[in-house]
């Protein structure tokens, strides 16, 4: 058995892959740090159903350990020439985009996405480096000359110091990649605290940061749980959180990280709905419907769970769905199958309790994802956490599989009579991450944008999720803070603005006044 904690030794990405039973150690100093808790949680292969590894779970000692690494790294990082930052960031885009294959397989193999969905999150998460490639320009600051006689006033924005990152298990690669980029690039340090359920990725990130020259200390790696995340709330070093993760921990970290006195951004979950208006392309439709609603298995913060069909093209609608989904091959993510498994066992327990939840409170159940149905196509080994996709239709605004965010493999259609009550229905949901309409009808379509009460919007696109350079975010529910992640709003979250006003003195200075100072 190779256990991955001797603090001398940097693990190869395979060992990284494979844990071969062993625990999966925190990084900090620019290696393995395994820490002194005895406590530990296990990782498991979703689609073989068992356990690959222990993973570290920090003390509260730990995570001080690790805090303090990242803010001994500060100062030098901070001062550290914007030329030799650059430098850095491209090295790891580069080796990123040369060996993103092997944090596609460490995804696959700890959240059982396939293996494509995979290497496109991170292809998604390598868009944020390249956007802070550009750190030089994102971090210019402003001058104004002679705004009073021979007084010149300038704006500089400069980095916080140690940034926490606390992610979830859906995205291991990219959700962290929406943050650490930028704030590395505007000058911080970074504690990234990635989910216990696929943690080994944000240990392959870290290895990867110090092949690409970081300096020790500026990327580490915390793995735990509630009691890692209250060291970095808590820590008078930490300037600042972005959080990713359900709603009422988010709500919890938004007030907590404030109590304390934090800059905090915490992007919570969602339930995401897309519009089809009588002139839609349906089949375009009716791909995006399964495409959205599936994909992941379901468990993305921008995946569509509820399918707002206006009642006249609905039945249409919902045949080609189902003609759709009976297409679809469930099973192991290194087998080119269209849908993996769901993260763990519990998570699936609990997805396949909402489809019976549905079909108690009386919605029509159009294809059944659970065990069993001869409709399946499935791929996988018998102990993986299977649900295959699932489809309800004529679900109301009161059942729990419309309300609760399930994040799984299920659909549910909800009839409208009417744009306008399909609108009040989105404008009435408590979250507001992304939605989409689906129409030919610019006019419609323009209203919508210009009404819809969500953060991100599609018109004929499913998954919203903006490009790099633009910020990503919800509202409501969706998101505490008032920043977005990445594009300039993130540069803006990871810096703080100082303003200097500046006379150099003239020979016909001086002379004593006691009013306030008056620009002339
Ligand atoms: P989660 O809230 O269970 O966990 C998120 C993080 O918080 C993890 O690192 C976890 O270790 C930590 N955590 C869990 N319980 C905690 C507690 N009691 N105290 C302190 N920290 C705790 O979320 P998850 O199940 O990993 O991820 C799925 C959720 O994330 C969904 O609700 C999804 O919508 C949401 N999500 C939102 C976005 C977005 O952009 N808004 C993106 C991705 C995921």
């Amino acid at each position: 058995m190779t256990t991955i904690t001797d603090p001398e030794a940097v693990p190869s990405a395979e060992e990284f892959v494979s844990g071969n039973g062993g625990v999966l150690p925190h990084w900090k100093d620019g290696a393995p740090f395994p820490g002194a808790s005895d406590r530990s949680a296990p990782v498991y292969d979703p689609a073989t159903g068992r356990v690959t590894k222990q993973v570290a779970l920090a003390s509260r000692a730990d995570a001080e350990a690790v805090i303090a690494s990242a803010a001994a790294a500060f100062p030098a990082w901070r001062d550290l020439s914007l030329a030799r930052r650059t430098g850095i960031l491209f090295r790891f885009r580069e080796l990123l985009n040369a060996r993103k294959h092997e944090a596609a397989e460490i995804i696959t193999s700890e959240h059982g996405k396939v293996l494509s969905d995979a290497l496109g999150e991170i292809t998604r998460g390598q868009e944020i480096v390249e956007l802070a490639c550009g750190l030089s320009h994102l971090l210019k600051g402003s001058l104004s000359e002679n705004v009073s006689t021979r007084v010149d006033v300038s704006s500089i924005r400069q980095p916080l110091g140690v940034v926490g990152i606390i992610s979830p298990f859906n995205f291991p690669a990219m959700v962290p990649m929406w943050f650490f980029p930028v704030a590395i690039a505007a000058g911080n340090t970074v504690v990234l605290k990635p989910s216990e359920k696929d943690p080994t990725t944000a240990n392959w990130l870290a290895d990867l940061w110090k092949e690409a020259g970081l300096p020790d200390g500026v990327f580490n790696v915390l793995h735990g749980d509630k009691t890692a995340v209250d060291a970095l709330l808590e820590s008078p070093d930490v300037k600042a959180i972005s959080f990713v993760g359900s709603t009422p921990i988010a709500r919890y970290v938004y007030a907590t990280g404030t109590g304390h006195g934090k800059r905090v951004q915490a992007l919570g979950g969602a339930k995401n709905h897309m519009l089809v208006l009588p002139d839609a392309d349906l089949d375009l439709a009716a791909d995006a419907a399964v495409n959205a609603g599936f994909g992941s298995a379901g468990e993305r913060c921008m995946a569509i769970s509820a399918l707002v069909a206006v009642d006249s093209i609905a039945d249409e609608l919902i045949g080609k769905i189902t003609e759709r989904m009976a297409t679809l091959r469930t099973g192991d993510g290194r087998r080119g199958c269209d849908m993996g498994p769901l993260v763990t066992g519990a998570h699936r327990d609990k997805v396949a309790s909402y489809v019976q939840a549905g079909v108690d409170a009386g919605a029509t159940l159009v294809v059944d994802g659970r065990a069993g149905n001869p409709q399946q196509h499935f791929d996988g080994a018998p102990d993986g956490f299977w649900l295959a996709p699932t489809l309800f239709d004529r679900v109301t605004p009161e059942m729990s599989i419309y309300t609760d965010e399930i994040f799984g493999p299920v659909l549910s259609v909800v009839r409208v009579d009417s744009y306008d009550q399909g609108l009040d229905l989105i404008n009435s949901n408590p979250y507001g991450n992304g939605t989409a309409i689906f129409t030919n009808d610019g006019g419609a379509a323009r209203r919508f944008q210009n009404e819809v009460q969500v953060g991100m919007v599609g018109i004929n696109v499913p998954v919203p999720v903006p490009v790099g350079y633009y910020s990503f975010g919800g509202w409501k529910a969706s998101l505490f803070g008032d920043t977005h992640a990445h594009g300039t709003e993130g540069f803006h979250f990871y810096t703080r603005g100082k303003v200097i006003t500046t006379r150099w003195l003239d020979p016909s200075h001086g002379g004593l006044n006691l009013g306030f100072p008056q620009n002339d």
